[in-house]
């Protein structure tokens, strides 16, 4: 199998999955996630179309921003991210799916450059209650939504997160009908929301069933990260 062959396989199942649970045709959008992967990786997806890239460490993903400066690449930070680090991220990516605090997000707008637009981000849900994992609980996520709103350089659009590995397609299901349910009720009190962030290679299919407009794909397409 090659980047290129897996690439096609994935979009034919998005679109696949799309046709059986009555979605849109093309409205998920697919991100490519290549932490542990090479520049070179990057460009064999890239050459078989693929714009969209996520990166989860500063350093791993400005080194090779520099190789790949020459391409129209739109590059999205999906990893923990501590405080010492924001500067570059707002300098550098044009999407953060990993917000989780107020502290964070301010940092982030004010630290983006002027001559770029609005940084896109995603306010990043910890849904399945996980101690360990990064992202905000779900009680706060709005009063999150609400801050992110008032702070000029941040274009909020939406939500992330990472479940809880469930082996059963229902299983995998309920869970981001959970995260489905906050993203509605956030659309509902009038925020302008365009991206449910759900959805890796073990369960993007159960993600797509339940509404997720991006999923976040690296296994699949790259192989295991060593
Ligand atoms: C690594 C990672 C992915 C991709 O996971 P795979 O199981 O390799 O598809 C998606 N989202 C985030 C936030 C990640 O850290």
């Amino acid at each position: 199998m090659t980047i290129g062959s897996n690439i096609a396989s994935i979009r034919q199942r998005i679109a696949d999955a799309e046709r059986q649970h009555g979605r849109v045709t093309g409205s998920v959008k697919l991100l490519a996630v290549t932490k542990k992967h090479t520049a070179d990786d990057i460009i064999a997806a890239y050459l078989a179309g693929q714009t969209a890239f996520g990166e989860n460490y500063l350093q791993e993903a400005l080194a090779k921003m520099s190789l790949l400066a020459d391409k129209k690449i739109e590059w999205h930070f999906i990893g923990p991210i501590q405080s010492n680090k924001t500067r570059k991220i707002a300098e550098h990516f044009a999407w953060v799916q990993s917000v989780d605090s107020a502290k964070i997000a301010k940092r982030l707008n004010d630290q983006r450059p002027e001559h770029l637009p609005a940084l896109n981000i995603c306010i990043e849900v910890n849904i399945s209650h996980e101690q360990s994992k990064s992202g905000i609980i779900i009680d706060e996520v709005a009063g999150l939504a609400a801050y992110c709103q008032t702070l000029p350089r941040l274009q909020l659009r939406g939500l992330m997160a990472i479940p809880k590995e469930a082996e059963q397609f229902e299983e995998q299901r309920k869970t981001f009908r959970q995260l489905n349910q906050l993203y509605q009720d956030l659309c509902a009190q009038g925020l302008p929301l365009d991206t449910l962030s759900m959805g890796m290679s073990e369960d993007f299919e159960a993600a797509i069933a339940e509404g997720a407009t991006m999923v976040r794909i690296g296994t699949a397409i790259f192989g295991e990260r060593v």
